[in-house]
């Protein structure tokens, strides 16, 4: 049997990205390197939306990008120009079929359509158990969801990012497509955290995302009903729904290091790469990626690949209030954003404040409830 160098599980975007990432450096190509996935085509199974300063590497495939976000909230609107930042969009067929190309062109990569049943570590390698097989691996890259690591401990916060969003077309010119909403908060709370999602991508079609941060997941029709109100309220009836997309994004600070080792290290969303207080990780997956494969070059041990940093603790402490005190999210975000510069926000979010940048956040949010979480968890 042969044992491959490397192993990914998953062709997803971490997947994919670390896939894409070792075919464009030579360092890799005496390596042998195989992926797994159950499906190789998952079509515009989502959208993707990340900030970023000016031009950037995924430009050749974004849809749409804004110069402009839209905040709203009974304690403050506004619609705030983010240059040099960008707001961009992109829709994963596009993103998935250029990374398959810079894959493909190298005879190095294997790529199996297969379900994975299970993986262990022997003593030198690792093995992947799939329906139709079983394959060997000298290291492990896992992007496959992992809920119950995190599910089935209490130590550390858990509240999901969900949502439904419906792709809408008009006959008429009747978004703005200059700004994209990025929290809607005006619609009913209902004691959670919930907002309306907006990005028109032309006059004419927009994705109306019903979104929540919160524990409990809601009805499919509880989601729907939510975006036919909103379109109703702003007086769009006569509109065609083009396609329906829908996720649940883990928000925690469950330490995900815990469950890498020598041989295994865990990527993506499976590996902690979302971001614990927003659940944005596409970019998040686009800079660890780049480090995973520096990181190859010159060491062995995947269970060293994570380094400490403060963020993890704001997160736990914004989780810890977001999860205790769910209705109060939209007050929290509009004080933020209505205190805080939003390039110091971005900076903040991306993990590349100073601490200065990170006090003035920090002083931007009724304290009452951080001060309470701080000590909560300093005792
Ligand atoms: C609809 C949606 C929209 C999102 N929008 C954003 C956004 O705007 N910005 C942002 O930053 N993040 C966003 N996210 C979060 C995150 O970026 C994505 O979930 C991202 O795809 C995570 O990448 P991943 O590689 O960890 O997981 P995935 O992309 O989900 O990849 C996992 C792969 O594993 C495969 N797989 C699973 N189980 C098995 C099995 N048993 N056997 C074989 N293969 C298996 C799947 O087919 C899949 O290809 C969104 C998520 C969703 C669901």
């Amino acid at each position: 049997m042969v044992t491959y160098d490397y192993i990914i599980l998953g062709a997803g975007a971490a997947g994919l990205m670390l896939a894409s990432r070792m075919a464009n450096d030579s360092f890799f190509d005496d390596k042998s390197i195989l992926i797994i996935d159950k499906s190789k085509n998952k079509g515009n199974d989502r959208t993707w939306c990340f900030w970023e300063e000016n031009e950037g590497e995924w430009d050749e495939v974004v849809t749409k990008t804004w110069s402009n976000i839209y905040f709203g909230s009974a304690q403050f609107s506004k619609t705030i120009p983010i240059a040099p930042y960008k707001y961009k969009m992109i829709r994963s067929e596009a993103f998935y079929n250029s990374l398959w190309e810079s894959i493909n062109a190298k005879s190095n990569f294997t790529f199996i359509e297969d379900t994975i049943n299970s993986f262990s570590e022997l003593k030198n390698e690792v093995q992947i158990i799939t329906s139709k097989g079983r394959y060997l691996g000298l290291k492990l890259f896992n992007s496959l969801p992992n809920a119950e690591v995190y599910k089935s401990q209490d130590k550390y916060p858990l509240i999901h990012q969900h949502f439904v969003g419906w792709f809408v077309k008009v006959q008429e010119d009747v978004f703005d497509d200059s700004k994209a909403t990025f929290m809607d908060f005006s619609v009913e709370q209902n004691d959670n955290t919930c907002f309306m999602y907006v990005l028109p991508v032309t006059r004419r079609t927009a994705l109306f995302e019903y979104t929540l941060f919160s524990k409990d997941l809601l009805q499919h029709s509880e989601y729907e009903d939510a975006i036919k109100l909103y379109l109703e309220n702003k007086n769009i009836s006569d509109y065609t729904i083009v396609e329906v997309e829908k996720g649940n994004i883990p928000m925690t600070s469950f330490k995900f290091k815990n469950i890498n080792s020598q041989h295994v290290l865990n990527i993506g969303t499976a590996g902690g790469w979302t971001k614990a207080s927003t659940g944005y990780t596409f970019k998040n997956t686009s800079k660890k990626t780049k480090e995973v494969v520096a990181f190859l070059k010159t060491k062995n041990d995947l269970s060293k690949f994570h380094k400490k940093s403060k963020f993890w603790f704001y997160d736990l402490i914004f989780l810890d209030v977001l999860a205790n005190h769910n209705g109060e999210g939209a007050a929290m975000f509009a004080s933020m954003f209505k205190k805080a510069n939003i390039k110091t926000v971005f900076r903040f979010l991306d993990e590349e404040s100073t601490i200065i940048e990170d006090l003035k956040i920090i002083l931007s949010v009724p304290p009452k409830r951080f001060i309470q979480a701080f000590i909560k968890r300093l005792f």
